[in-house]
């Protein structure tokens, strides 16, 4: 028996329930050069899983700042922050952040899956209590999870519920409410002016994962706030520079003393090796671009907006909505990997999300469109739906 064989065993326990994950080996060249075409098994797939919203990616003006960035700071920090991999470039981006966000400060992180356990692990204490909706990010419950204080999950997007819970906490505990502005699965919006309302009556801080809204929602791209208009006061926000913004990197944006607090007390931007300035750089020409190119938005919103119309119209259960991230719900995880496989067949490449990921029972295809769709391109994907459908008996 090999000392391993239990890993064999369980992988095997995984395929039979249709939940194994592989990495699919794609030669993705295409998609590097600003096409949303990519290379798969010797054809030309189009690509409706990315998070490069925008297409900023591949653009040669952020690719460009990347490559001065490598010239002139080298490829990597070769330490954390706080000890010799602090530059220039990091001040910048960050002061460009907070103003994007509208907010006092910014502190990078290297991923915002850090950012998160960062957040999560420093500022909630011992007897404290986190209120997290039921669908946020498994970064955001791995946070919890490595916090003293205790956690409670409120029912998604049901400030009725979250309320119930608020009123049951005794009135010395400090609270906190862990919440996505666009949920990653669902493409939904959180309901950020009650939640604010209900922190104000409870006296509770909002975390606010603004991974999928930033670049996206509200005027510029700024996110959640700005979409609603709400009063940011009790809200610490999180975004990542990966998606929307196409490099890589996350940050954290509030207040100075919020900003100051986690310099000292967030392990994971503590311990660990700095963002490379050169990624920092392209992610200042990146925000740069989001801001001054507003069709961009537009573009991908119009895009969404068709997409969901599109798959309505064959037929599809496509939820109302207004971001770029469409699930399409088949039910089982078997059901889900098979519609991806048949999609695949039709030329579309938008994988299969099964449990933990979400809920058992949600399975889904999450569809994702870009700015760099055309209108030739969605009608594809939705002709290549109509058909994959009717295959799996979905239509
Ligand atoms: C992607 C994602 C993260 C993690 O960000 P990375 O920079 O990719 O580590 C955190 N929260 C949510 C909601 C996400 O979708």
């Amino acid at each position: 028996m090999s000392t391993f064989a239990w890993m064999r065993d369980e992988l095997d326990e995984l395929a039979r329930n249709g939940l194994l994950r592989r990495l699919r080996g794609s030669d993705s060249q295409a998609a590097l050069l600003g096409s949303p075409w990519l290379e798969m098994g010797g054809r030309r797939v189009l690509l409706l899983c990315s998070n490069n919203y925008l297409g900023l990616a591949a653009d040669p003006r952020v690719m460009h700042a990347f490559q001065q960035g490598a010239t002139k700071y080298g490829v990597g920090a070769g330490a954390a922050r706080l000890v010799s991999g602090d530059s220039p470039v990091h001040r910048h981006l960050e002061e460009e952040l907070a103003r994007f966000k509208g907010t006092e400060s910014a502190l990078l992180f290297s991923t915002g899956y850090m950012a998160n356990l960062g957040l999560l692990s420093a500022l909630p204490s011992r007897g404290d209590k986190i209120f997290c909706d039921r669908l946020v990010h498994a970064s955001l419950i791995d946070g919890c999870l490595l916090s003293p204080a205790e956690m409670v999950r409120y029912k998604h997007n049901d400030t009725a519920h979250l309320r119930s819970l608020l009123e049951k906490v005794r009135r010395k505990a400090r609270r906190w409410i862990v919440t996505e502005g666009v949920f990653s699965m669902d493409g939904d919006i959180a309901p950020l002016p009650e939640i604010c309302a209900l922190a104000d009556e409870f006296d509770a801080v909002v975390i606010l994962d603004e991974a999928h809204a930033t670049g996206v929602l509200g005027d510029e791209g700024r996110g959640t706030v700005a979409y609603y208009g709400c009063d940011s006061r009790r809200i610490i926000q999180m975004g990542t520079l990966g998606k929307a913004l196409g490099v890589f990197g996350a940050f954290v944006a509030g207040e100075q003393v919020v900003v100051d607090y986690l310099v000292n007390r967030a392990r994971s931007f503590i311990y660990t090796t700095a963002l490379p300035a050169a990624t920092a750089a392209a992610s200042l020409e990146a925000l740069r671009i989001v801001q001054s190119e507003p069709e961009r938005i537009k573009r991908m919103r119009d895009n969404a907006a068709a997409m969901r119309r599109g798959l309505a119209q064959i037929g599809l259960n496509v939820p109302p909505g207004e971001t770029p991230v469409i699930p399409v719900i088949t039910g089982d995880p078997s059901s889900a990997v098979e519609f991806s496989q048949l999609l695949l067949d039709e030329g579309v490449y938008a994988q299969a999300i099964r449990p933990p990921t979400v809920p058992k029972g949600q399975s889904r295809i999450r569809a994702t469109v870009m700015a760099t769709h055309s209108d030739d391109d969605i009608a594809f994907a939705v002709e290549a739906f109509h058909r994959a459908g009717k295959k799996a008996g979905l239509l």
